[in-house]
């Protein structure tokens, strides 16, 4: 396994075409594109890791899998009543579908949805009591806490999240949005900006790996809706292609990290800023697959004698 990390760590770093930084956020607009990291926690506990794997990155879109159980905790299936299960086909902050089918969100992963599910764990709390929360999710699920927000990404992000306001507002105008808008976007901000370096998120998402020695914080039948859900819509217009090039659940953020699940196996986290058309990490979705194909793990099949490697 740690050759395998190492070897694709390599091809990436060689790979001169990064993808494109996001720039809508102007303090992420800065970033390096020349870095990669990889990490993968593994269901017995060993942990392995290669490149840039121990340098924070803002996980942005990657904190709605956590919103989202969450939200799920706060209310459990009346969450369905506000919020989609099925891929929007759509850009991650399309507000197109939201006038046809009366400001309901299609899912918790596109920013409309997660504007919902973040309005719901919010619900009854101030900003400030919901994001402890959150924290304290994240920390036990990583076992780490040293894990924080960063404060200037989620300013920066509030004070040009134009987009984001009118999602809410018209959520607002549909009667689907409880606290105030103003609130629920500053929560919203806060949650994206959470920071995290591949082997914190590979950690943090062991509680979706459905193995006896994983953190038990959600239910089994929780942990595969939302693993569903990550494969149906992790990755926005680009869910398709990534289920189809690596084949297993993931979550992408416009940060450039994506969180993977192999269930059963393993909790990989792959990180790289420069991204492709869909506005996910364009080497970390190239490494996933390169990883996909050299271990044979995939939900749609068991990897064959011979082939992949024996972890
Ligand atoms: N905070 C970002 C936004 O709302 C998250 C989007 C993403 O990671 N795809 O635009």
């Amino acid at each position: 396994m740690q050759d395998l990390l190492s070897e694709i760590a390599e091809a990436a770093s060689a790979n001169p075409d990064k993808g494109k930084v996001a720039s809508y956020i102007p303090e992420l607009a800065g970033i390096d594109p020349d870095q990669f990291g990889i990490a993968i926690a593994m269901a017995d506990g060993r942990v392995f890791s290669a490149g840039d794997a121990d340098v924070p990155f803002s996980i942005q879109s990657v904190s709605k899998v956590f919103a989202l159980a969450l939200a799920l905790g706060r209310v459990g299936d009346e969450i369905w009543q506000r919020v989609g299960r099925e891929p929007s086909g759509l850009s991650f902050d399309s507000i197109l579908l939201l006038e046809r089918e009366n400001g309901i969100p299609r899912n918790p992963f596109i920013n409309a949805g997660a504007l919902v599910t973040t309005d719901t764990y919010l619900s009854g709390s101030s900003p400030r009591e919901a994001l402890g929360e959150l924290l304290r999710f994240v920390r036990a699920a990583a076992d780490d806490d040293s894990i924080h927000m960063n404060e200037k990404v989620a300013k920066s992000e509030i004070a040009t999240g134009h987009r984001n306001f009118s999602l809410a507002h018209y959520l607002a105008s549909h009667g689907n949005m409880r606290a105030s808008v103003d609130k629920v976007l500053g929560t919203y901000c806060h949650q994206c900006a959470v920071e995290m370096t591949c082997r914190q998120l590979a950690l943090a998402g062991r509680f979706l790996v459905d193995a006896p020695a994983m953190p038990g914080l959600v239910s089994i039948e929780r942990r595969r809706r939302i693993n569903a859900l990550m494969m149906t819509c992790g990755h926005y217009d680009g869910s398709g292609d990534f289920a189809f090039r690596v084949g297993m659940p993931g979550k992408s953020g416009v940060g450039g990290g994506i969180l993977v699940i192999s269930p059963g196996r393993a909790a990989i986290a792959v990180w790289s800023p420069g991204l492709n058309r869909y506005g996910n990490s364009k080497l970390g979705t190239e490494a996933m697959e390169l990883f996909a194909h050299r271990t044979g793990w995939s939900v749609f099949g068991v990897p064959h004698p011979g082939r992949g490697i024996d972890v």
